[in-house]
């Protein structure tokens, strides 16, 4: 499995995008801005994307979906908690960002427990709320892929719409502390990370112990 990470948008939300099988293609997580780049990644490695995969329904993750999808013909998958954002300017903020208004559909809706194949790669769903309703992390082989539920060193933000701290806490520790610690972290936003680093550092984390 091969990882790319390029970092989008205003936000500076990570990209990621996973290949690695025998037919070169690819799945893509959050997709936030600066479609040429992916597009441009995808090229260069001569990869075909077949899923978006969006962790939640901010406009940060979710910038560049509508014309990936439109240049690649993938599938854009969200939890079906979150899919509301996509659907509204307003819900997904992009409204309030001073950039384009964002609204698509989706294709697909995902559900805790599932499984999104794409050549070779498969990604469980993990349903972490917290940050969103519909937050999700994605597990492939020994990497996590956390979106805004864990950072290095931080968690996500709780005072957006849905955001709750009990249960984004619930989410972590109960959903995500109990992988190994050498399994690796992808956030949304800043460096890679694993569960051991976070597990003895992340104060957060550490606080949950006392
Ligand atoms: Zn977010
Ligand atoms: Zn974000």
């Amino acid at each position: 499995m091969q990882i790319e990470r390029l970092v989008t948008g205003i936000y500076a939300a990570n990209c990621y995008i996973v290949h690695g099988g025998e037919l070169n293609e690819a799945m893509v997580v959050d997709p936030g801005g600066n479609v040429k780049d992916i597009v441009g990644y995808l090229q260069k490695r001569k990869l075909k994307a077949k899923k978006i995969v969006l962790t939640h329904g901010h406009l940060d993750h979710i910038g560049a979906a509508e014309e990936l999808r439109r240049i690649t013909n993938a599938e854009i998958l969200i939890h079906k908690k979150d899919a509301y954002m996509l659907h509204d300017a307003e819900r997904n903020m992009s409204a309030m960002s001073g950039g384009d208004n964002i609204s698509f559909h989706e294709d697909g809706l995902l559900k805790d427990g599932d499984t999104i194949r794409v050549d070779g790669i498969n990604a469980v769903v993990i349903h972490t709320p917290g940050h969103s309703a519909g937050g999700i992390c994605l597990k492939i082989e020994d990497a996590l892929f956390s979106g805004d539920t864990l950072f290095r060193g931080s968690i996500g933000r709780t005072d957006l719409d849905k955001g709750s701290m009990g249960t984004l806490m619930s989410s972590i520790m109960d959903k995500l502390m109990i992988f190994p610690d050498d399994t690796r972290v992808f956030p949304g936003h800043g460096p890679e990370t694993t569960i051991g680093i976070e597990r003895k550092s992340n104060p957060f984390i550490l606080q949950m112990r006392k």
